[in-house]
């Protein structure tokens, strides 16, 4: 096979055969196919596009460039779930104890943040002690033995999306909905799960920022799932304001172990529940929670009897973490300094934009710039208010954690930006647009 001959293929606009994505992905995964031909194939495909049956074939072949995970051994039936990334979400955290003390065990591999703020790995890692770098035999036994295990990548799944999304990066051909989709989805068919619920986050604060291409994304990755047999859920939710109010590292552990133990921001406490509930039916395979009222029911029992936070500190423990600083967050990394960032007016609040959030987050030291860059666990910042929310001029809107004062006129720009009031009342954003089912899955 020759490259060149598979580049003018999809110059042309015709569609590329299994084989044909294949030699490519491998070549390219083995190095033997030099950068710039793997890039003039990139933007034929962003200025093509690809079929459906194109885009499995592309997220298979990425799939099985290393090392996919079988869990059969340890886990009857892998159950996972993926955001697409936003603002304040701790979701995983929360969501895996509550889902695993419902008696579903769940062996997630999650990643670091690049960007905004850190990912769920760098957020776990302000608990001093706790182990994202377990074995895979660490990892098996975690699954087995107690039905819960988070930790990052053990193995090297999917390698070949590391190399096409670097490249993609510098070629801009990282928006591109098969692109996208197979890289997302080449990740999560790696990871050996069953059934998988897609979180496609969509507005300021996403990387879709509409919901119709959010949606778009979530039914591609269905498909996606489907043809490669796997139990699908997408939901579409909002990420124009933050999710909870948390955003920062260990901000956001604080946040999770209130939900967890019955309270936390009733929006982040919906949304987790409602996840929880899709991975519950996924897991029930039609035979066991089967009815919405019932699974609500026991989920919100979980949160109210203690056993999902029982579950986290299980987890926490056996991951080498001090638990005594989820028995007391207060234990936590904590900034030297809490300020105050005030209403300018009286009205509704029209806008919290996620991004500007996000960003002031991030100018404190809560993210980062590249891959290996330090971030600051303990700064970020507590968002008190949602769209729609009456405030009196001069009302706490924000609270500021910082570490370095030199970094808080930057962050309080970014969050004079990111709120806007109306003198009229605003009606509050959802928590979720829609819901995309799998063939195999009875709404
Ligand atoms: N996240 C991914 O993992 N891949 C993409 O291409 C975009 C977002």
């Amino acid at each position: 096979m020759r490259a060149v001959d598979i580049i003018a293929k999809k110059r042309d606009g015709l569609p590329l055969t299994k084989e044909e994505i294949s030699w490519f992905v491998d070549a390219y995964t083995r190095e033997t196919l030099p950068d710039y031909q793997a890039a003039a194939l990139l933007m034929a495909v962003f200025i093509r596009g690809m079929s459906r049956e194109e885009t499995v074939n592309l997220t298979l072949a990425m799939a099985h460039s290393g090392d996919v995970l079988d869990l059969s051994d340890v886990i009857g039936y892998a159950v996972d779930k993926h955001s697409s990334g936003g603002v304040g979400d701790k979701t995983t955290l929360v969501v895996l104890p509550l889902v695993a003390s419902c008696g579903v065990p769940v062996a997630k591999m999650s990643g670091r943040g690049l960007g905004f703020s850190g990912g769920t790995i760098d957020k776990l890692e302000s608990i001093a002690g706790y182990n994202v770098n377990l074995s895979d035999a660490e990892f098996r036994r975690l699954a087995k033995e107690n039905g819960i295990v988070l930790s990052g990548q053990s193995r090297e799944l999917a390698p070949a999306d590391g190399k096409i999304y670097a490249l993609r990066d510098v070629t801009a051909t990282v928006p591109s909905l098969p692109l996208i989709a197979s890289s997302i989805m080449s990740k999560k068919l790696a990871a050996g799960a069953n059934g998988i619920v897609l979180d496609v986050k969509a507005g300021r604060g996403a990387f879709m920022p509409t919901v119709e291409s959010a949606r778009e994304l979530a039914r591609m990755m269905v498909d996606i799932g489907v043809d490669a047999g796997r139990d699908m859920i997408a939901v579409i939710s909002d990420m124009n304001q933050p999710l909870g109010s948390a955003v920062g590292n260990a901000l956001e552990v604080v946040e999770a172990i209130e939900t967890l133990r019955g309270a936390g921001p009733a929006d982040f406490r919906e949304h987790c529940l409602q996840v929880s509930a899709y991975m519950l039916k996924l897991a029930g395979q039609g035979q066991r929670w089967t009815d919405p009222a019932e699974v609500r029911a026991l989920l919100e029992g979980q949160l109210a009897n203690g056993q999902a936070f029982a579950k986290f500190r299980q987890m926490v423990a056996a991951q080498g973490g001090d638990v005594s600083m989820v028995d007391d967050p207060s234990k936590l990394p904590q900034a030297r300094m809490i300020e105050s960032f005030n209403a300018s007016r009286s009205g509704y609040i029209a806008q919290v934009d996620a991004q500007e959030v996000a960003l002031a987050a991030f100018e404190l030291g809560a993210g980062r710039e590249k891959k290996g860059d330090p971030i600051d666990l303990a700064v970020g910042v507590k968002v008190h208010v949602k769209v729609g929310d009456r405030v009196q001029a001069g009302a706490p809107l924000v609270t500021i954690y910082a570490n370095d004062e030199s970094k808080l006129s930057a962050c309080r720009a970014h969050l004079e930006q990111a709120i806007a009031y109306s003198e009229t009342p605003v009606v509050p954003l959802p928590l979720f647009y829609d819901t995309i089912y799998g063939d195999s899955v009875p709404k």
